[in-house]
């Protein structure tokens, strides 16, 4: 099934400067800023700008060079962050959320990286 980009999603606009972002760190291929809504103490996004809607289609779709980019900009940012796991115990989560049953909200790949606390439980229980 093809995947449909919507580009007028809020991170589309923020990757054409329609709308602004606290910006932690920029590549050829790559884009990372705060979350608005912070979860944790630390609580980044990195995008891809390509116009991608989850991490199956980018996985699927993205030349070597984005994802290279794309998943070297997320170790960077661990490590600008302080947060790689330890002999302090320090770690963090990497969140991708993905279509309805993921809970998505915005349509265009994200990793969310979560951390300066204890994250607590991977999901809730549910019955
Ligand atoms: P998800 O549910 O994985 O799609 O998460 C979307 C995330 O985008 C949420 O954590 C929001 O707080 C965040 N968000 C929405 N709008 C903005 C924005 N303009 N700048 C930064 N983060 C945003």
């Amino acid at each position: 099934m093809p995947y449909i980009y919507d580009d007028q999603n809020i991170f589309a606009k923020i990757l054409r400067g329609e709308i602004p972002c606290n910006k932690v760190l920029e590549t050829e291929h790559a884009l990372a800023f705060s979350d608005i809504a912070p979860k944790a103490p630390h609580h980044v996004l990195v995008i891809p700008k390509g116009p991608y809607v989850c991490h199956d289609h980018f996985a699927l779709d993205a030349t070597d060079t984005e994802i290279v980019d794309f998943t070297r900009t997320i170790g960077r940012i661990c490590a600008q962050l302080g947060v790689t796991p330890g002999a302090d115990g320090a770690g963090y989560r990497l969140i991708s959320n993905a279509g309805n049953d993921g809970v998505q909200e915005v349509p265009h790949l994200h990793v969310h990286i979560l951390a300066g606390r204890n994250i607590g439980p991977m999901v809730m229980a549910r019955d």
